[in-house]
């Protein structure tokens, strides 16, 4: 990649300054901060790195030269992130006195917790206990499982149905949970041939959650389990074959001994949100207060599970747009605004946002640990790629226009005159971290431009941007801003849309995208979408019916096997994307699941 800072730091000295009133929101700085936050030394602003920590300096020292008052610790929120997993060299498993080899034929999970166990196997089918009205299943019936291992298969024994009402408890954490709910002292996972024909093993994927399992818990592949199930003259496929046609529990002890360590360690890391203060002017008012946030967080060098739609590739991800964009803005508003703090009567917190992409972290962190009571906070305003205009389309979008009373007749008036038109969407949990605070109860509103094909790519770079139309966007945000800070009446909350509580622990509910599937796989390409749920997650997103689906968060689909591995590695309440093909056409879409 072309180190483009260095070219651009020639250029601006041969040309003059424009003479810009005091304050003013200007194409120039905004081009000046992106160019910055999105050159390659900043390496792609991954939370926890060096290099995210100078963008975080260089943000608070743009917050403190606007005259903003730096909160929390110095003005950096600091919160735990984990970055990364890795296994030590304890990992072992050996059935009846055969060892099985590390990473071929067995592996941990990432949130397992390490230690040794030495006992008896139990095998327990798909590990459920439900007892619900519209589902009763146990694998646990009559048996004793305290301080055994507990074998069972991943996912459910419905991977043909969409609809199936085991999804909402078929993810490993909720059976792992189980399983120590029942005593268990270690957990052995199975893939089914349903779920996986080619039995790999589990990647060790990082879950930015710290919570570990409390017990041990191994993905075994099919060899090590037939060795297990020897004793019984039994296979796990034939296993699998006849829960599966029966629709009944199986489950049995199977007498075998297994002794398993497993050695994994949890790196950790810290990172910060960016906080700033402006005290508003009015005596009373300046209590309460209004937030303008947006990430400067990115993907750093991409790769699986960063979120990257090149997974395979290893390239810095500028994340120009994305967000560096969003945080000029943000400092941009901070030197506007600031400007005309006589004139405002509430004050205003701006926040850089980190760990956006690893799932709102920063904004989560921010609405738990607020530097001020949350309830004084009475709007929260949200930018999230707002460079890319497409200038055919001529427009912006703001979401979270219902989630006050009023804001979609404050916004109708300040649209009156701009050279470009305002999509209005009402709903207050969106794929960015306005969520966090919709969820808290407080009204949004959230500004982009949308997304395009560099989307999470090594080329969302700092020259495919238009300066000139964020500096109006600009504009247009602080008159509204103003004026919204300066209201008598605060601005009246409203539910518009799902609340998700994202992030909660327990049991996470399996996700569905809402389509109906081309089940007869007559599409060879991808996966064709044959009908869209109204409403749900996928017909939120944009889909269509006759869309192909090709690809999901990053991961290739081919097939309707490969779209339900694709979902079952998915988790409710995550942004994921997924390209299909429309008119032989690759389109993106950004999906909240
Ligand atoms: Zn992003």
């Amino acid at each position: 990649m072309i180190k483009r800072v260095l070219i651009y730091v020639v250029i601006i000295f041969f040309v003059l300054p424009v003479f810009a009133q005091k304050g003013a929101i200007t194409a120039k700085d905004m081009k000046e901060y992106v160019y910055f936050l999105a050159s390659d030394s900043l390496k792609g602003r991954k939370p926890g790195t060096a290099e995210m920590n100078v963008a975080a300096k260089y943000i608070l020292d743009h917050f403190k030269a606007a005259g903003l008052k730096p909160m929390a610790d110095n003005g950096f929120q600091y919160f735990d992130i984990v970055t990364d997993v890795t296994l030590g060299p304890d990992n072992k498993l050996s059935v009846d006195g055969y060892d099985a080899t590390f990473r071929k034929e067995f592996i941990p999970l990432a949130f397992s917790s390490g230690g040794e166990v030495n006992a008896s196997v139990v095998f327990a089918g798909y590990g459920f206990d439900l007892d619900l009205d519209s589902l009763k299943w146990n694998d646990y019936s009559g048996l004793d499982v305290k301080g055994k291992w507990v074998m069972i298969f991943r996912a459910d024994p419905e991977l043909d149905k969409s609809d199936s009402k085991f999804i909402a408890f078929s993810d490993a954490r909720s059976k792992v949970l189980t399983a120590k709910d029942k005593g268990a002292a270690g957990v052995l996972l199975v893939t089914p041939r349903g779920l996986d024909k080619d039995d790999k093993l589990m990647a060790v994927v990082v879950e930015n959650n710290e919570v570990t399992s409390g017990i041990p818990v191994i993905n075994i592949r099919h060899a090590v389990a037939d060795r297990i199930l020897a004793a019984k003259g039994i296979s796990a496929d034939s296993l699998e074959n006849l829960i599966t046609a029966k629709k009944k529990p199986n489950s049995f002890e199977t007498g075998t001994l297994v002794n398993g360590g497993v050695d994994v360690a949890q790196k950790h890391a810290k990172t910060a949100n960016v906080v700033g203060l402006l005290e508003g002017s009015d005596k009373i008012l300046k209590d309460e207060y209004l937030v303008i946030g947006g990430h400067y967080d990115h993907l750093g060098f991409g790769g699986p599970n960063s979120g990257s739609r090149v997974p395979d590739t290893n390239a810095i991800h500028n994340g120009a747009d994305d967000n560096a964009s969003g945080t000029a803005m943000v400092m941009e508003l901070a030197k506007n605004l600031s400007s005309q703090r006589a004139k405002l009567k509430r004050s205003i917190i701006f926040v850089a946002f980190s760990g956006e992409e690893m799932g709102l972290l920063g904004s989560k962190y921010f609405v738990n640990n607020p530097p001020v009571e949350l309830k004084k906070i009475k709007a929260m305003f949200n930018f999230d790629m707002v460079g890319r205009f497409d200038k055919e389309k001529n427009s912006i979008s703001v979401s979270g226009t219902g989630t006050s009373a009023e804001g979609d007749s404050i916004l109708r008036v300040f649209e009156k005159g701009l050279p470009f038109t305002v999509t209005h969407s009402p709903d207050g949990y969106g794929p960015s971290d306005h969520a966090s605070f919709y969820s808290s109860n407080i009204p949004v509103f959230f500004f982009t431009t949308g997304v395009h094909m560099d989307y999470h790519t090594p080329s969302d770079d700092a020259g495919k941007l238009d300066y000139n139309k964020e500096k109006q966007i600009g504009d247009f945000s602080s008159n509204l801003i103003a004026d919204i800070d300066n209201l008598n009446k605060d601005l009246t909350f409203r539910e518009s849309g799902k609340k998700e509580a994202a992030g909660r622990s327990g049991r996470r509910l399996k996700v569905t995208l809402g389509i109906m599937p081309d089940f007869a796989g007559s599409e060879k390409k991808g996966l064709r979408v044959d009908g869209v749920t109204k409403d749900g997650p996928a017909s939120k997103g944009g889909m269509l019916k006759g869309d192909i689906i090709i690809s999901v968060h990053g991961m290739k689909v081919e097939n309707i096997y490969d779209y339900m591995a694709r979902l079952n590695k998915l988790k409710s309440g995550m942004t994921v994307n997924v390209e299909v093909l429309r008119n032989g056409k690759v389109e993106i879409l950004i999906i909240q699941l």
